[in-house]
């Protein structure tokens, strides 16, 4: 199963403290996790297997919509910063859009996550 995982600058921190967190799950259920570029370097310093895509204003929101729309993305943690702008405002937007097509679960906050992973 892959998951994408991507953070906003100001929750990268949080990204990196859930995936810790929960990384016993993403360990027993086999998880991939492909993410935005920044974020997966940030995750991957943490000592965690990502694959990191594009950062997210160069494209790496628009790269995990599409392995959404593939099918090859099972799930997407976003964890969105609602008190920043954001130039790719466009990409993200067409990636929710995309969760919403393919029917694809998206959490878009910690909380949200967290009952997601939960339920794997
Ligand atoms: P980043 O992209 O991980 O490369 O910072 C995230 C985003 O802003 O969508």
């Amino acid at each position: 199963m892959e998951i994408a995982i991507i953070a906003h600058d100001g929750k990268k921190a949080e990204m990196v403290q859930f995936l810790n967190q929960n990384n016993d799950i993403l360990q027993k259920k086999n998880i991939t996790l492909v993410s935005t570029g920044t974020t997966g370097l940030k995750v991957s310093k943490a000592g965690l297997k990502v694959e990191a895509l594009l950062s997210g204003p160069l494209g790496g929101d628009a790269q995990i919509a599409a392995r959404v729309a593939e099918g090859k993305c099972h799930m997407v943690l976003f964890f969105r910063d609602p008190l920043d702008r954001h130039p790719h405002e466009p990409d993200i937007l067409m990636l929710m859009r995309l969760c919403d097509v393919h029917n694809v679960p998206l959490a878009t906050n910690p909380a949200t996550a967290e009952l997601l992973i939960k339920a794997l």
